[in-house]
């Protein structure tokens, strides 16, 4: 058993990852201040003796002793919500950084950075590989979430190469499932929720920009596959679904799957919002024997049952 804080762990992908780490055996620490986490997602691990949830910043630094790895997931991810309080953003990922990089040398943890494929930027080349270095605008709308990140990947290898801290960065592309909120913002929580409701579906722009959907089933595997890799695999790696579509694909196949009486309407494309993103995952497949299995018309259903049974009355 080992003991093992997951940071951001009662956001999305934070209570999927404590969930599959609890059912493990292992002693979870779930660390968050609730801003977009909800303890409703915690709520069936609660009272498991092998759990414990500890309401906090990441902006201030955590003491907490014998821990063995650290997964750093706490960071707003929906524009809508990185961008409402940008500063506190851009603290959270990169004092979070340093204060989770501090805690880990203090431990002689593991400890693994939840990036994005928002390093990458409006991205100049396709599919994006790891050795990309990006097109990033540094004063944007995005540039708190994505700088933020940026400069924890930064802090991430110089803690590696200056004290020697064993560190793996993930680049988590488009990732979606049951637990996002309702009112999250991003693409496809928006969309089901509009169509079970028969509202219009927003279109961003011309919805001919492109986004690859991974079901967090499939992200949760390879999570927890790269933390168990060797210390001197370090990453960056890109953990994603290489399956493109465009946005008007998505509105259309949730309509057909929800049955909608929804229509499409268009509404302006938000600043620096990226053309197309696809990850190229030939690094995870070697490193992880690890790819994807859940493809995005069974990953849908799953979220429009979630919707249909929890969010939308
Ligand atoms: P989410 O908003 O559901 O979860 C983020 C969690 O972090 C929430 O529980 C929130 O309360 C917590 N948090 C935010 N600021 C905090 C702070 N200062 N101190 C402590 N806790 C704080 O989002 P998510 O989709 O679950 O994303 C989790 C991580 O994965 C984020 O770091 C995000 O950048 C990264 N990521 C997600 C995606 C995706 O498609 N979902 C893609 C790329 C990267
Ligand atoms: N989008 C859209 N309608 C919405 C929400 C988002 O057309 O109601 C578009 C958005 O402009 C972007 C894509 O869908 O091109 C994915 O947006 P999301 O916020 O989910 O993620 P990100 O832009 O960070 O990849």
């Amino acid at each position: 058993m080992k003991k093992i804080l997951v940071t951001g762990g009662a956001g999305f992908i934070g209570s999927h990852l404590c969930t599959r780490l609890v059912n493990d055996g292992h002693y979870v620490i779930c660390l968050d201040n609730l801003f977009t986490g909800r303890t409703e997602n915690i709520a069936h691990l609660q009272a498991l003796p092998n759990f414990e949830f500890v309401e906090h910043d990441v902006e201030i630094p955590y003491y907490r002793k014998e821990i063995d790895e650290i997964y750093n997931l706490a960071c707003p991810a929906s524009p809508v919500h990185y961008q409402y309080d940008a500063v506190k953003t851009i603290k959270t990922s990169v004092m979070g950084a340093i204060n989770m990089l501090g805690l880990a040398k203090a431990n002689g943890a593991k400890i693994l950075q939840a990036s994005t494929s928002e390093v990458y930027g409006d991205p100049t080349i396709h599919p994006q590989v790891e050795s990309y270095w990006g097109n990033v605008n540094p004063i944007g709308i995005r540039s708190c979430y994505d700088e933020g990140k940026r400069c924890a990947e930064t802090l991430f290898m110089d803690y590696h190469r200056q004290n020697h801290v064993r560190i793996k960065i993930i680049r988590i592309f488009n990732t979606y499932g049951p637990r996002m909120q309702s009112n999250d913002g991003r693409v496809i929580s928006n969309f089901v929720v509009q169509a079970l409701k028969n509202q219009d579906i927003t279109i961003y722009g011309t919805g001919n920009q492109t986004r690859s959907f991974q079901y967090i089933d499939d992200l949760i595997e390879a999570i927890v596959r790269t933390m168990a890799t060797e210390d001197q695999f370090i990453g960056p790696i890109n953990l994603g679904n290489p399956n493109e579509f465009t946005i008007l694909e998505l509105a259309q196949k949730v309509i057909e799957l929800t049955g909608s009486q929804s229509k499409l309407v268009f509404k302006p494309l938000p600043h620096d919002d990226p053309k197309q993103r696809q990850p190229d995952i030939t690094l995870a497949k070697e490193t992880l024997n690890w790819e994807p299995r859940i493809q995005l018309e069974e990953g849908l259903k799953q979220m429009i049952e979630f919707f249909k049974d929890f969010r939308v009355k």
